[in-house]
């Protein structure tokens, strides 16, 4: 398991470029913007180690997507649902357990009273990657930038509030959000979140502009395919990623079609008796032309390999 785990966070990993050394991945509160009547996002202009955060406001309450990584980054992203909603109660969901989703969440308010605190739910899905995993990343993150290791220094994940075991509706007063365990796809534990009021779909990192990055020795394309026919299934008119810029449905027919021509391809190589490695060779041979990323599209055709019949 050890070794795999490392081949997979190398997969996963190997695609990011290096950080300069002054780059701290720190949410930028003034890149707020609004992109629906009850939703905001703080983009991540497409900076490693650094998500887009998402920001429902209600009458009652106002939801945050991921937190960006360490207390500090969750510090400013409280405080901008706070100025936001500065009367609700924050409710805090984050898209899966990589560090710069999940671990700025101890960086917001903790306190007895409705509104003194937050509430963090999570799948049980994503509690089981906690346990099992931790933050496997955490050095290797560490290991980027002074910086990025300043944020990790004693980022620990927060115990959730609420665990859900396959979805939660959340009434904010107005807008409903459906938070939804949507795994195995990038990591057990993937969580989407729809706003149905305003068909507004946050994918995490199961739909997105980049190439999808198979992070987990659970991920499973089989399985992604069927999320991604369940979330066309919604018709969302805008998708929030977890990274990259934010689209529409094209961006899950993007990755339909590179899912399955992976899928053909490497059904077509296993028939032939090709070897898995040779397939990974041949296929990113023939698709590195158009998605650049080798790594990630090894991981998407050993995921289709194993598990072609
Ligand atoms: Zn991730």
């Amino acid at each position: 398991m050890r070794a795999l785990l490392a081949m997979v966070l190398g997969v996963f990993l190997a695609g990011a470029p290096a950080l300069a050394q002054d780059a701290a991945p720190l949410i930028l509160p003034e890149k707020l913007k609004q992109i629906a009547p009850s939703v905001w996002i703080i983009p991540d202009e497409s900076r490693p180690m650094v998500p887009n955060v998402g920001l429902v406001v209600g009458q009652t309450g106002i939801l945050v997507i991921d937190t960006g990584m360490g207390d500090k980054n969750g510090a400013i992203v409280a405080a901008v649902a706070r100025k936001l909603a500065p009367n609700l109660r924050i409710y805090l969901v984050t898209t899966h357990f990589h560090p710069e989703h999940d671990m700025g969440a101890n960086g917001f308010p903790r306190g007895p009273r409705m509104l003194d605190g937050s509430t963090l739910l999570r799948a049980s899905t994503q509690e089981q990657d906690i346990a099992e995993f931790g933050c496997s990343v955490c050095k290797i993150f560490s290991d980027r930038s002074p910086a990025a290791a300043d944020l990790l220094k004693g980022a620990t994940y927060r115990a959730a509030d609420i665990s859900f075991e396959n979805d939660r509706m959340l009434d904010l007063g107005g807008v409903r959000a459906y938070i939804f365990a949507a795994g195995p796809n990038h990591t057990r534990g993937d969580t989407g979140i729809w706003v149905e009021t305003e068909q507004v779909l946050f994918s995490g990192d199961i739909v997105m502009k980049p190439q999808p990055s198979f992070a987990s020795p659970y991920s499973s394309i089989a399985h992604w395919q069927s999320t991604l026919d369940s979330l066309a299934q919604l018709r969302p008119r805008t998708i929030v990623p977890s990274h990259g810029p934010t689209g529409g449905p094209e961006l899950i027919a993007g990755y339909k079609s590179y899912f399955t021509e992976i899928q053909e391809r490497a059904a077509a190589a296993k028939k032939a008796k090709s070897s898995e490695d040779d397939a990974v060779s041949a296929i990113t041979a023939a698709m590195a032309g158009r998605f650049p990323d080798k790594n990630r599209l090894a991981g998407a055709i050993r995921s289709a390999y194993t598990e072609s019949p």
